[in-house]
């Protein structure tokens, strides 16, 4: 079960890059609600966030287990993934369902750096979790599809070249599937925005750069489609396993981050003159997490290699989503309460990392949805929905 060579080099650079861009780094960009543009550019330009591109684009053509690992190492450094995560993963929609001609146009310059596709417009305020029934429509008109609705929570897109959206095209009530009749498009942020594109930033609890998105009339030419008509439901979903599995190693990272913090803490910090880690009551919280976590990577590992050999992997991502984000929680509340009054000082960056940690049981996906789709795609019970 030991790791790899290459994955013990992978994790020693990733650490290597993490560690010129220390705690203060993203304390402030929190503070300021900045965009970590050089540790993301460095990132990128290291390869890093493009190890899934094949290598005829001019990826590394890795796997998810090895874009796991990086994910990982990067939040167990301290830093936010949420800042870059997704350019990782969104491309996956061009490999997947692009055209030959859409591949050659951004892949290789995805791989390169000089573009990125690190937003995805799929959550709507109306609908929500009920994906199929979203509001936002695209209807052909001539050589354009015409957009018109709303979308929030979309993350990155100011610092994002690319888009991809989900949109109508048929409304639900003339197909005969409601995952039907919904489409996938390209979206190039900079020549929408003020061309039918409003993008009103969210003011949230963490330092996710998520906006509002209002679409009035706006045009795009038709080639911007991703796949067929009608089955983008399908372009999005074939991504949601990658996005699962990676979020789920982000959660590894911030648990084993917690997990770092508070046994350091509970070894030097000394009250009635002995450390603190020495009561148990102390200790064991902390050990139950680090048992919870190394379980929970077990999943994210035997997920990521089911999808890397090909394998259908719904339930092990879903379930690795879950644990993980669950572990992470665990681990980040254990961490606060080891550090006692000093947790909420925010020079200690606890308290970051847990309100970070804290989106992973509701996005991408809640907790619920993942119990429902385990309740009656594993186990066959009644739908609910
Ligand atoms: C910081 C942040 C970044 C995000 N980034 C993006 C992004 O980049 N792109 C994007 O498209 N979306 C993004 N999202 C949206 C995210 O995917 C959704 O918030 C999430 O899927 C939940 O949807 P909702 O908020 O509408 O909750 P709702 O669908 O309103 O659900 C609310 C609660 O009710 C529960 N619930 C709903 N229906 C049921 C049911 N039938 N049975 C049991 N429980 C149920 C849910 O589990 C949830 O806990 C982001 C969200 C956040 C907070």
């Amino acid at each position: 079960m030991s790791e790899s060579t290459d994955i013990t080099e992978i994790r020693t650079a990733v650490r290597q890059l993490c560690a010129q861009y220390g705690e203060d780094y993203w304390l402030e960009l929190d503070r300021t609600r900045g965009y970590p543009t050089e540790f993301v550019s460095e990132l990128t330009k290291s390869g890093f966030l493009t190890v899934l591109i094949p290598e005829n684009y001019g990826g590394a053509g890795l796997g998810v287990y090895e874009a796991s690992v990086i994910m990982e190492e990067v939040c167990r450094s301290g830093a936010h993934a949420g800042a870059c995560h997704a350019q990782m993963y969104v491309m996956g929609s061009v490999l997947r369902h692009g055209s030959d001609a859409q591949k050659q146009k951004y892949l290789p310059a995805i791989a390169a750096g000089d573009l990125r596709l690190q937003s995805f417009g799929v959550t709507e305020p109306t609908t929500g979790t009920d994906t199929t029934s979203l509001k936002t429509t695209a209807r052909r008109d001539g050589d354009d599809y015409v957009i018109n609705g709303q979308k929030v929570w979309i993350s990155r897109i100011e610092h994002s070249d690319l888009m991809v959206l989900l949109a109508r095209t048929t409304p639900k009530e003339q197909v005969s599937k409601k995952t039907e009749g919904l489409s996938a498009f390209l979206i190039h942020v900079g020549e929408a925005e003020g061309n039918g594109l409003e993008i009103r930033p969210i003011e949230s609890m963490i330092n996710h750069h998520s906006c509002e998105l209002f679409f009035d009339d706006m045009r795009i030419p038709k080639e911007n489609l991703l796949g067929t008509e009608g089955a983008g439901f399908k372009v999005i979903l074939d991504g949601m396993n990658a996005e699962r599995i990676l979020i789920a190693a982000e959660c590894i990272g911030d648990g084993r981050y917690f997990i770092d913090k508070a046994s350091h803490y509970a070894t030097e910090r000394v009250v009635f003159d002995r450390p603190i880690g020495q009561n148990q009551g102390v200790q064991f919280p902390i050990a139950r997490c680090y048992a919870e976590i190394e379980a929970a990577w077990l999943m994210v590992e035997k997920a990521a290699r089911m999808f890397d050999a090909g394998e259908p992997c719904g339930a092990e991502a879903n379930m690795a989503k879950m644990l993980a984000s669950e572990a992470s929680w665990r681990a980040g509340d254990v961490c606060m309460q080891t550090h006692g009054g000093f947790a909420f000082a925010k020079e200690y960056h606890i308290e970051r990392k847990f309100r970070e940690t804290r989106l992973y049981q509701i996005a991408p996906i809640s907790t619920n949805l993942i119990l429902s789709f385990i309740g009656e795609h594993v186990l066959g019970m009644p739908r609910s929905f």
